[in-house]
């Protein structure tokens, strides 16, 4: 049967865990072949691969490229042009985290943060836009953050990677516009993803606390609603996007963030 997204292709960066895994299951979930992405055990890997041809039928491929690097994220961009012809979705999702003082702050730190959460946008961007014009539809969707939109302290290299996607992607809708081609910035608050898990000893260290005063004093405090938001909750976004409702929505960047930055 038929589903939304049957006939596209869906390439998600940094999608074998947390925010990017559920893009890949709603979108799978929806008739697209999916091109995912990331790191880790090469045997769950599989079985999500195999999950994720399961949800609709459509082909899930798997790349492992090091998209810290222009020649990996080249790699990525032609397996899925061999295999599919090309991208119509593009979800820049992959990053990382590093908590520390900015006096501190480890320079090759800041250049994983700056190259993965950042720079690599840019290089699938660019590889993507033309099919997608030659298509005359696209749909690109960064997951950005609450931090595109406010600091945070002792994390500087994360705030101006995501301040500076959210610049790229106003940019990239307007050299779009008339293509059918959207490009749209997703901010979440905080949900509760192995990133968010692994920055609590950092925390905790940064600003002498204890694990519960980090999860409820930081992670939480400045998020109204008291509740991490759900990974499934940005995928929903994600899928409303792709969508012809949203054919108008371009440049925009949508909050998920229980109204912390309504503040
Ligand atoms: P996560 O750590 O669960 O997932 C990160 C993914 O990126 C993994 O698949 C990992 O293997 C991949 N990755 C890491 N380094 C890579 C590299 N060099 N090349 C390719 N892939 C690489 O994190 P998450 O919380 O799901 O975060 C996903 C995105 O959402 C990030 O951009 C993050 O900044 C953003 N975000 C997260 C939160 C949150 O609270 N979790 C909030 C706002 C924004």
């Amino acid at each position: 049967m038929s589903k939304s997204l049957t006939g596209k292709t869906a390439l998600i960066t940094g999608s074998t865990s947390g925010i990017g895994l559920a893009y890949a299951k709603a979108l799978a979930g929806e008739g697209a072949n999916v091109v995912i992405n990331g790191f880790g055990d090469a045997d769950a890997i599989e079985k999500e691969r195999l999950e994720l041809e399961s949800l609709s039928g459509a082909k899930a491929l798997y790349s492992g490229h090091d998209l810290t690097k222009a020649d990996e994220i080249e790699a990525m961009m032609a397996q899925a042009a061999d295999a599919f012809g090309g991208v119509d979705i593009l979800i820049n999702n992959a990053g990382t985290q590093h908590v520390s003082p900015v006096e501190d702050f480890p320079v090759d730190k800041w250049n994983l943060i700056i190259a993965l959460n950042l720079t690599s946008a840019f290089h699938t961007t660019r590889l993507a836009v033309p099919y997608m014009k030659s298509k005359k539809w696209g749909r690109i969707i960064q997951t950005a953050s609450a931090h595109s939109k406010a600091a945070s302290p002792f994390k500087s290299a994360y705030v101006t990677a995501k301040h500076g996607l959210a610049g790229f992607t106003k940019t990239v809708a307007l050299e779009v516009a008339t293509f059918g081609i959207t490009a749209n910035c997703i901010s979440p608050g905080y949900v509760w993803t192995p990133l968010v898990e692994n920055q609590i000893p950092d925390t905790m260290k940064a600003r002498n606390m204890t694990r519960e005063q980090v999860m409820n004093d930081v992670l939480l405090a400045g998020q109204p609603t008291k509740e991490f938001v759900t990974v499934e909750q940005v995928a929903a976004m994600a899928l409303f996007l792709c969508s012809d409702a949203a054919a108008n929505i371009t440049g925009a960047n949508m909050s998920i963030d229980g109204g912390w930055t309504a503040q």
